[in-house]
């Protein structure tokens, strides 16, 4: 893929992703992997810097908004997916690439997560999943296990929780993976998957976050996850089988299993995906060879092509 503004074809390399800025994430932060892991997919899959914009919002994750290489937005709390989803219509030459947290994402901004896997918009989201709001010093989020001790809920958080995969799941969504921020490995093939998805790619990374979450460290993780490829005739477009799947997590409870609860086993990989999905924008007939060809156009080019000056007459 050649560089959208020189036209060169320079192989990507890590290089090219890589920031000066300081990482201000604290010691063994799950985010680290995250971040390397994106690089390796985007260096893989060819995608030069120049061709990449990554949207995020505010929390740890944003944090890492100056911190990688190619464009980059950060804009408010639970709000980078509209930001993502714009400029993906905006201008489709660019891989778009946005990040959340399971608070902003699954609090505040959970209506803009609905309806972008609604409209199959084609970016890749990437939830940083680590049951809490870390930035904003370990208060329970939409994720955080019932009855986990946080600062904000020192006697037990008193919710049920939310679960990211099922949920999504249940929105006719056509692609849904998860991953571990322990294994980079694997969320780089996670991410080259879903960077090769045409419409929405919803990337749940179970993130460790040492600081607040004590209940779900690192090894928490490395003893429950298995890959869905482990198991035999494993079909990813088959969507009540990924149900199952995203919620075969369980807990035991005074010695009794407990659906719905993170627990004892945690599949991930790709969970569903639909190799027909139709991107929203070849959902809209109207924007075919608006300035004169067959082809798609992107809304940079409409905007050139049509005069609006009399329309905005009409509101002044
Ligand atoms: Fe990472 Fe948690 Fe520290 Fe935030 S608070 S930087 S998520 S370890
Ligand atoms: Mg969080």
């Amino acid at each position: 893929m050649s560089c959208i503004t020189c036209n060169s074809t320079t192989t990507p390399t890590m290089k090219d992703f890589q920031s000066k800025n300081i990482f201000t994430w604290c010691t063994n932060c799950g985010n680290y992997g995250i971040h390397t892991a994106l690089r390796r997919a985007l260096v893989s899959k060819k995608i030069p810097a120049c061709r990449t914009l990554t949207c995020f919002d505010i929390g740890c994750n944003g944090n890492g908004s100056d911190k990688i290489g190619g464009y980059n937005f950060h804009g408010l709390h639970g709000r980078s997916i509209p930001l993502a989803v714009g400029a993906e219509m905006a201008n489709r030459k660019v891989t778009v690439i946005a990040f959340g947290g399971d608070g902003g994402t699954l609090g505040e901004g959970i209506g803009h997560l609905v309806h972008a896997v609604r409209g199959n918009y084609n970016i890749t989201f990437v939830l940083h999943n680590n049951l809490n709001y870390g930035l904003t010093k370990g208060q329970a989020s939409p994720t955080s296990k019932k009855n986990m001790k946080m600062n904000s809920s020192p006697d037990g958080a008193t919710s049920e929780l939310l679960h990211p995969a099922k949920f999504v799941l249940s929105l006719e969504s056509t692609f849904v993976a998860r991953s571990f921020s322990g294994d980079v490995k694997h969320m780089t093939k996670v991410f080259e998957q879903a960077l090769d998805h045409k419409g929405f790619s919803f990337v749940e990374i179970m993130q460790s976050c040492p600081t607040y979450n004590k209940e779900t460290p690192h090894e928490w993780y490395m003893d429950r996850v298995y890959d869905v490829e482990s198991i035999k005739g494993y079909d990813s477009s088959n969507r009540e089988q990924a149900l199952k799947i995203a919620q075969d997590q369980e807990d035991k409870v005074n010695g009794e299993a407990r659906e719905g609860d993170l627990g004892q086993k945690i599949a991930i990989g790709v969970l569903y995906q639909d190799k027909k999905s139709v991107p929203q924008i070849d959902r809209q007939p109207n924007r075919n060879g608006s300035v004169g060809t067959k082809i798609k156009t992107d809304a940079y080019e409409e905007t050139k092509q049509y005069n609006i000056s009399k329309l905005l007459e009409k509101f002044r």
